[in-house]
């Protein structure tokens, strides 16, 4: 098979699976226990802790709760946020283009809790525009999130100008949804409040993330139970996907960026579409990450020609994965001001750090073959 979905999720490394074994049958004790097998899995969990907060480059102003994944990650530190410091302001500013992990929990905060939310849309970069960040910003803004790399077009957002913004803003927090950045985008975390990531998207298993947040921050428990995570989040933590996670964070945040041979993947695909003007369309913005290419058909149908790649053991996504069993329209390319027979027709080609040359060869070539074989839509 040919897989060009790694956006989506990636298997796990050798070193992270091998870390996994090695926790799940000589350290399967429970953290929380008070005996001496116990204290070492806490001992162990600690110094994952401590890894991963340096893999980061916050180890210094950070600390982290382990989570299931991002999705938590991302409700915890929206919705945490806004019950706990409700009484300093309601608003919240987003993006239009963010993961539905992002965009359900503010819509939830807005109908349910009163909450003002004002999204802004991606502009052509394929993110927000951080002077029109400066327009809407003002003193009840307890809240600016926004996606770091983008799940579907791999734009990278100015994290670093949107930080210096809120910076002015004593009272506001600024939180990244970085999924998609871990290995992809050269990001500077120590200037970001809070930081979701999940291991499934850099090697690490699936189930497991992280939210990061700077030590100033106090939070209301989602998942409220016993003093695991520092009493914010209740539950048993699951010390072999933490230390396979940590493994696979160390050795991504390792690798440099940017990945030449990544980089001459992308622009394969950023040329074969450019060289088939009347029948594909580019979405992803120049500077762009290069881990992501996204593009739209103008004459054939994007599921047709998805499945029929995927007949032949090529895979590749249309929108991402947790939408496209739903509504197939991209909500980030419509973010973008693209129309709806753009939006809703586009498909997304992702590499690991891995991928070869030969594979994205193959998928080329059995794109050319599928659109000559398929009719127009
Ligand atoms: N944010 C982004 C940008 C993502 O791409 C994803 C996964 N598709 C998530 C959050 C959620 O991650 P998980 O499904 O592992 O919770």
């Amino acid at each position: 098979m040919i897989y060009l979905d790694y956006a989506s999720t990636e298997r796990m490394s050798d070193e992270s699976f091998e870390k996994y074994k090695e926790l799940s049958f000589s350290h399967f004790g429970n953290a929380g226990s008070t005996h001496a097998y116990g204290r070492d899995a806490s001992r162990l969990l600690e110094g994952f802790r401590k890894c991963c907060l340096k893999a980061l480059g916050v180890e210094k102003t950070h600390d982290i709760i382990f989570t299931s994944g991002a999705s938590e990650s991302n409700n915890m530190a929206i919705k945490s946020i806004a019950f706990q410091y409700q009484n300093r302001g309601k608003r919240i500013i987003s993006s239009s283009a963010e993961h539905a992990s992002v965009s359900a929990s503010l819509s939830q905060l807005k109908d349910s809790f009163g909450f003002d939310v004002a999204l802004l849309d991606a502009k052509k970069s394929g993110a927000i525009d951080p002077r029109e960040l400066e327009e809407v910003i003002d003193k009840s803004t307890i809240l600016v999130t926004l996606i770091g790399v983008n799940n579907e077009t791999g734009a990278i957002s100015p994290i670093k100008e949107v930080a210096e913004i809120v910076s002015k803003y004593p009272k506001c927090y600024f939180h990244v949804d970085a999924t998609q950045a871990i290995g992809k985008a050269k990001i500077d975390y120590s200037k970001v409040d809070l930081i979701s990531l999940s291991a499934h998207k850099f090697g690490g298993p699936k189930g497991v993330g992280i939210l990061a947040y700077r030590k100033n921050i106090s939070f209301l428990p989602l998942v409220s139970g016993g003093s695991q995570e520092h009493g914010l989040r209740g539950g048993t933590q699951d010390l072999p996907s933490i230390g396979s996670m940590a493994v696979a964070l160390e050795s991504t945040m390792k690798s440099p960026l940017p990945n030449a041979r990544v980089h001459s993947l992308a622009l394969k695909i950023r040329d074969y579409v450019a060289n088939n003007p009347t029948l594909l369309r580019l979405n992803s913005p120049e500077n762009a990450s290069d881990f992501i290419v996204n593009f739209s058909f103008l004459v054939h149908k994007a599921s047709v020609v998805l499945e029929a790649l995927s007949e032949r053991e090529i895979y590749v996504s249309s929108v991402a994965a947790c939408s496209s069993k739903g509504e197939p329209l991209s909500h980030v390319l419509l973010s973008m001001g693209l129309d709806r027979g753009l939006a809703g027709n586009s498909m997304r080609v992702s590499f690991d750090r891995d991928t070869k040359e030969e594979d994205v060869d193959t998928f080329l070539n059995a794109l050319t073959d599928i659109l000559k074989e398929l009719s127009p839509r």
